[in-house]
C-alpha cells in the first residue's frame, strides 16, 4: 500500500494534493514494567483538503494518535511529517511553533475561555501571529460569521448553547488558517440536533477547502464523513481510501 507512494513531504506524482500528515511505521510505547505499546507499525497519509474520520472503540489508541500528529507528543519509533517538517528534527520551540501554525484543535470540553467574548476567545487563537488586536479581532469576527455566529460575537461562553459554544471553539481553530484542524470527538458533549449541526458545518469547511480530521468513536458520524480509517488495539485496520488509491 505504501509501496508507490512519493518520499515523504514531496508532491505526489500523481497529481493528488500534498500530505499535510505523514505517519510512517508510528509506534508508541508508554514507559513501565513492562512498557505499554499502545500504537503498532501506523501508516497514514492526510492530503490537503480531506475530511476524514479516525474511528475506534474506547482504549484503541485514538488519544495517542491525536497527541502524535498534533505534534503534542513523540512517537517511540517512525516518522512523523506535519506539511513537509520531520517532527523528530524540531526541538520543542520549533514544534511548538509549528503546531501554533498549521494545526487548529477542537476539543470535546470546547475549552473557551469564560468571562472573555467570543470574539475575544476566537482572537486569542491569533495570539502566537504578533498581529495587533484591532486585526485578530477583525479576523476573528470573519471567523465567527464563517460558523454562523455573526450574531453571537460578544456573548461570554455562559450564554452561549453547547453547539454554539462548539462553533466558537471551531471558529478559533480555523482563525489562523491552520493546514489542518483536528477535532477530537467534537460531538461528544452535544445533543444529537447540535451534533449533527456541528458534523454539517464541518462538512461546509471542507467544501470551502479545509482539511479536517475528526477522532471519535461514533461509528455513525464516522460514516457520514467521506473517509474513515479504522484503529483498533493500537492497529489501522482499515482505510476507506485504500479503496481508491
Ligand atoms: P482511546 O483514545 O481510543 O480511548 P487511548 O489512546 O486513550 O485510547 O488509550 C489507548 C491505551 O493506552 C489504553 O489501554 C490506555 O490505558 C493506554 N494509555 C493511554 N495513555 C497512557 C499513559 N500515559 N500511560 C500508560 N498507558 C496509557
Amino acid at each position: 500500500m505504501t509501496g508507490s507512494a512519493a518520499p515523504l513531504g514531496q508532491p505526489d506524482p500523481a497529481g493528488l494534493a500534498e500530505p499535510v500528515l505523514e505517519l510512517r511505521e508510528v509506534t508508541k510505547a508508554y514507559p513501565g514494567e513492562p512498557p505499554t505499546q499502545v500504537l503498532h507499525g501506523i501508516d497514514l497519509t492526510v492530503r490537503r483538503g480531506e475530511l476524514l474520520a479516525i474511528v475506534g472503540p474506547s482504549g484503541s489508541g485514538k488519544s495517542t494518535l491525536l497527541n502524535l500528529i498534533g505534534t503534542l507528543d513523540r512517537p517511540t519509533e517512525g516518522t512523523v511529517v506535519v506539511t513537509g517538517h520531520d517532527v523528530s528534527t524540531l526541538r520543542d520551540a520549533d514544534l511548538s511553533a509549528l503546531r501554533a501554525r498549521e494545526i487548529g484543535f477542537v476539543f470535546q470540553q470546547f475549552f473557551l475561555l469564560s468571562g472573555l467574548s467570543a470574539i475575544d476567545n476566537v482572537a486569542d487563537g491569533l495570539l502566537y501571529t504578533g498581529l495587533a488586536l484591532r486585526e485578530r479581532r477583525a479576523r476573528a469576527e470573519e471567523a465567527l460569521e464563517r460558523v454562523g455566529l455573526s450574531h453571537r460575537l460578544h456573548h461570554n461562553p455562559e450564554k452561549l448553547s453547547g453547539g454554539e459554544r462548539q462553533r466558537v471553539a471551531v471558529a478559533r481553530a480555523l482563525v489562523g488558517r491552520p493546514s489542518v484542524v483536528l477535532a477530537d470527538e467534537p460531538t461528544g458533549n452535544l445533543d444529537s440536533r447540535s451534533s449533527a449541526a456541528i458534523v454539517a458545518l464541518l462538512h461546509q469547511l471542507h467544501e470551502e477547502g479545509a482539511t479536517i480530521v475528526v477522532i471519535t468513536h461514533d461509528r455513525e458520524i464516522a460514516a457520514s464523513l467521506p473517509r474513515q480509517i479504522e484503529i483498533r488495539d493500537g492497529h489501522v485496520v482499515s482505510d476507506s481510501a485504500a479503496a481508491v488509491a
